[in-house]
């Protein structure tokens, strides 16, 4: 699909990619030490439809950690995940399953619909996930292997690398919503800043992938 303006007047662009697929996962941690493994504990995506500007669906679960299954109070406070939350959850081969299924309800499996993840840098794909896969022994996806890293994007339209979410949001005049650092809140933030990109007659392009 050809990509073009439909003027300067705020009206949208038309995109490459029919959806967004915005991921922010969250990790065990602790303060001082690096907790090894690390393992994800919370697994949220929206699927922001890059036509209507419209969170379409959400995949959210919370994944039970196996080897640091305690969270430490520095991970409670930062992600405001508590030990409840965690406990009794699936763990993570099974919620990974979870969300392939939900890939394929939603049609994103079907190659004519294109599809791409959004994260703030490039740690959720680049790092935590082919970890976490290599820890539970169990094979990534492909559609894991490309994205855009948000912060790229936004350095393109404003000439400035951003430190994180927060500056992003500072830059763009957009609320905070929600809790920093909660996955499925970040998640929601970091749509806000896709959809005002979009706004601002950007087309999102694939700066993101696997080596
Ligand atoms: P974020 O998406 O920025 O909320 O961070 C993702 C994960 O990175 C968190 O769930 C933590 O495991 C880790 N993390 C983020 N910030 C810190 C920090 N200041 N200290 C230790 N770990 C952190
Ligand atoms: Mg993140
Ligand atoms: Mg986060």
């Amino acid at each position: 699909m050809a990509a073009f303006r439909t003027g300067s007047n705020g009206d949208s662009v038309l995109q490459n990619f029919d959806y967004f697929l915005v991921l922010d996962f969250e990790a065990t941690c602790d303060n001082e030490t690096r907790l090894m493994p690390q393992e994800i504990i919370e697994f949220p995506v929206l699927k922001v439809n890059a036509r209507t500007h419209v969170v379409d669906s959400i995949f959210h679960q919370y994944v039970r950690p196996l080897f640091n299954p305690h969270l430490t109070p520095f991970c409670t406070e930062l992600t405001g995940i508590v030990q409840d939350m965690v406990d009794n959850q699936k763990c993570f081969p099974e919620v990974f399953k979870d969300f392939n299924q939900w890939m394929e309800a939603e049609g994103l499996l079907n190659p004519e619909i294109k599809s791409i993840f959004v994260t703030c840098g490039d740690w959720d794909l680049n790092s935590m996930l082919p970890r976490q896969c290599e820890t539970s022994r169990v094979r990534s996806m492909s559609y894991f292997s490309r994205w855009i890293n948000i912060k790229k994007s936004y350095a393109d339209v404003t000439r400035t690398f951003p430190k994180g979410m927060m500056p992003m949001l500072t830059g763009l005049r957009l609320q905070h919503v929600g809790r920093h650092h909660s996955g499925i809140d970040d998640c929601r933030n970091i749509a806000n800043i896709v959809v005002e990109l979009m706004k601002q007659g950007y087309v999102f392009r694939e700066n993101g992938r696997l080596r």
